[in-house]
């Protein structure tokens, strides 16, 4: 029979753990707490926790852009100092994680409770056999790695303890760089698998568990909207609205600049809008089906009528900007076209796409205020 624990997983977490618990009030108490210290720390939480996103997530289990060699190399040398497998075993996890989020097969279903999803199926250590990764196990990278992960992982993650012996602080460096940053590196990744599939909202898909959080997102490096996530698993971005925290999106946008990284996938934003739409309309209606006909009837006709306004903006605006890209292109082809018609044809179709716009800016708030009175409505009822 399996032994409940796996000795090796079980040990080196709660180790380090309780390392970090004792050592770090005791250096505060014996050493104080330097600049340098805290800088390298969350340098290195920083780094690692961007390529287990960057690298062992978007790019590795889920093939959401491409990268070129010295990214791809980057990504699995600093991905190692995780400590958190190889890249080839935590996407084999990973994709068995989405193909049967909430279920048996899936390794860390939330249903068996938050701890276990956030760190006891690690100590646990069932023997989950390699699958679904062929693609990568094709690659001589990410297969070096696997065979050299707690070497590669154990070079990367000494580099603050060879800065504490260059500089005269061994002590500092080895409790904050080495084992407090193992700590962080661990327990933000796993808030993934645990807060992030408990505590949020589900904008796009309630077939699923996993959630969307603002708070998580900056402590995962952008992977905190997590039903985003699982709705478009090979997106690039995880937070794909400006305003939401993904400095991992953030860094590969820069990178593409350079070239490094490219063939980002994206799902169209119109897709976004309607899965939205139907969220909120579902949750709705489910409300609705609770109240008394005449409390519900005025507020179903409201909101059809909303949705309804709302899905002719949408069409429209949709129908005008595929004949502007195809006007476009039709100009582009007349290369004699002069240069001021063009200009004058370009302004016109310009504000007549932005009266289109605005069209939809507006059915939207009509759809929002209808919700909103549907909400009081339902509230009182
Ligand atoms: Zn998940
Ligand atoms: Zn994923």
């Amino acid at each position: 029979m399996q032994p409940r624990w796996h000795p090796l997983n079980t040990s080196f977490l709660t180790g380090t753990l309780l390392l970090a618990v004792v050592a770090l009030p005791l250096k505060l108490v014996y050493q104080g707490l330097n600049w340098s210290e805290v800088l390298v720390c969350l340098t290195m939480v920083f780094a690692i926790g961007t390529a287990i996103s960057a690298g062992y997530h978007r790019l590795f289990a889920h093939k959401a852009y491409k990268a070129s060699l010295p990214v791809r190399f980057i990504l699995l040398c600093l991905g190692a100092a995780s400590f958190e497998n190889s890249a080839l075993k935590w996407a084999s996890d990973h994709r068995l994680h989405h193909r049967h989020v909430d279920t048996d097969l899936d390794p860390y279903p939330i249903n068996k409770g938050f701890w276990h999803a956030h760190w006891i199926w690690v100590m646990e250590g069932k023997d989950i056999p390699l699958q679904g990764v062929a693609d990568l196990e094709k690659d001589p990278l990410v297969m070096w790695q696997h065979r050299n992960h707690f070497k590669i992982g154990a070079v990367v993650a000494l580099i603050p303890v060879a800065i504490g012996l260059a500089t005269g602080n061994f002590w500092g460096h080895l409790v904050l760089g080495l084992i407090v940053r193992i700590v962080l590196t661990h327990h933000t990744t796993f808030l993934i698998n645990s807060a992030a599939h408990a505590f949020g909202s589900r904008p796009y898909t309630d077939a699923n568990s996993a959630r969307d959080n603002w708070l998580l997102a900056p402590l995962t490096y952008g992977e905190g909207y997590h039903n985003f996530h699982h709705m478009w698993q090979w997106d690039y971005r995880n937070g794909a609205q400006w305003y939401q925290w993904d400095s991992t999106k953030w860094i590969l946008n820069a990178l593409a600049w350079t070239g490094l990284v490219s063939h980002f996938r994206r799902v169209p934003g119109a897709a976004i809008r309607r899965a939205r739409l139907a969220m909120e309309e579902k949750q709705l209606k489910e409300r609705l089906s609770l109240s008394s006909p005449g409390v519900a009837l005025p507020v179903a006709a409201r909101l059809a009528s909303a949705r309804a306004r709302l899905d002719q903006a949408l069409a429209s605006f949709q129908e005008r900007r595929d004949a502007w890209d195809a006007k476009k292109a039709e100009w582009k082809t007349q290369r004699s076209a002069r240069a001021d018609q063009w200009r004058a044809t370009r302004a016109e179709w310009k504000g007549a796409l932005a009266a289109h716009r605005e069209e939809v800016k507006a059915a939207w708030r009509d759809w929002r205020a209808a919700r909103l009175e549907a909400r009081q409505v339902l509230a009182y009822a």
